[in-house]
């Protein structure tokens, strides 16, 4: 079994285990019991039309020296906006959870005044953790620290990961987005990279200039065929024409602007069609208890959030009504208010951008698109087939 580093920023740091092992996997931090009867071989969806968003409950534990040292809430919430704009195109989607797991009212930020709050994760990562975790299986835990060893910003383990807890743990000057973070890490995309690595994912650069073929590239490096090889992390920004590894035909360029590579936040733009694929098929897997309907009911997904939770009540809203339908080689959508629609086909690539209450597109080429529907300043996503 090949051990992985998973850190962004200085050093090469933790372990990310075979998927093989996650199945079997067992957590320090306790698991909710009550949803231990859902199984791990949901079907990955390709039914036409259904609502394409994993929810997942995001839990921050701020950990801080003293108490005039709390990471503000607003940052919370512009950290938890980034990772759905972000995350936007893989249909996975993030909220603060109104219920802890004892079913307690919650913002979902607790907050911990320790010394561990200068991290050493070479030896206190299982400590910081234990100071205090989420179960898991349940909650996507961020533990944010004040300050890291070895110029560290950001760390992760994966789900389902039988050597540690699962979860991220981020320095508090990159939570956030823009606004009060400190440039070049300041888009909110150390967290976004982090989580990549929790659900399943490597850095490009995992190996070298391996999986050089359409025979290899699902099994060597990072497993994935549409991100190219490359030989080393990069930094800053990079041209886009940048190229390390020299493929069988067709040699691609480095794939300078992916959420798993090193460089500065302004210039990671996305995830690709496959790496989507993968964190999707792990998380109907692995993380099949975190995104599920029980869940969100007994995290309050849809619920108003409590008083108290001021800072983070931007991220609550509820949805008008949308309707989709599909005849042959046209699709008919339709919503109760105005929405935007952004079409995107298999690769990814828009085409077509429109606002209004109904659209009907007709003569579709036969293949898969991703209907992103913006309502209201939210995304839901659709995928569905022509054939
Ligand atoms: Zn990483």
């Amino acid at each position: 079994m090949s051990w992985r580093s998973i850190v962004r920023g200085a050093g090469r740091v933790f372990a990310l285990i075979g998927l093989l092992e996650f199945l079997s996997a067992q957590v320090r931090c306790p698991t909710t019991k009550e949803f231990s009867h859902i199984g791990m071989d949901r079907a990955f969806p390709s039914a036409r039309f259904i609502p394409d968003t994993l929810w997942v409950p995001v839990v921050f534990h701020l950990i801080a020296q003293d108490s005039g040292g709390w990471l503000e809430e607003r940052r919370i919430a512009a950290q938890v906006r980034a990772l759905n704009r972000d995350f936007a195109a893989a249909g996975i989607q993030f909220y603060l959870p109104r219920y802890g797991p004892q079913g307690q009212p919650t913002c979902g930020v607790t907050r911990h005044l320790s010394p561990l709050a200068v991290h050493d994760w070479t030896f206190q990562e299982d400590t910081l953790k234990s100071l205090v975790c989420w179960p898991p299986d349940s909650f996507l835990n961020i533990w944010v620290v004040d300050e890291m060893v070895l110029s560290t910003i950001g760390y992760a383990r994966v789900l389902g990961d039988s050597e540690g807890t699962p979860g991220v743990v981020l320095i508090k000057s990159v939570v956030g987005d823009k606004v009060g973070v400190q440039p070049p890490f300041d888009w909110g995309r150390t967290a976004v990279h982090e989580i990549g690595h929790v659900f399943s994912l490597y850095h490009p650069f995992e190996g070298g200039c391996v999986g050089m073929n359409a025979q290899t590239c699902a099994i060597e490096g990072d497993e994935i065929c549409d991100t190219p090889p490359q030989s080393q992390p990069h930094y800053g920004c990079p041209p886009l024409t940048t190229n390390t590894c020299h493929e069988a035909p067709p040699d691609l360029f480095d794939p300078v602007d992916n959420f798993m590579g090193y460089v500065d936040d302004e210039c990671m733009t996305r995830f690709t069609s496959l790496q989507i694929q993968r964190m999707r098929e792990f998380l109907f897997q692995v993380g099949a208890v975190l995104i599920s309907e029980e869940n969100q009911q007994a995290r309050g997904r849809n619920e108003p959030f409590l008083s108290g939770c001021a800072a983070v009540a931007s991220l609550s809203y509820s949805l008008p009504s949308f309707h989709i339908r599909q005849a042959g080689h046209s699709i008919f959508m339709e919503a109760e208010e105005s929405i935007s629609l952004i079409l995107l086909d298999a690769m990814g690539r828009m085409i077509l951008k429109k606002e209004g209450n109904q659209f009907f597109l007709s003569n579709l080429p036969v293949g898969l698109y991703i209907a992103v529907v913006e309502v209201r300043g939210k995304p839901l996503f659709f995928r569905f087939f022509v054939i």
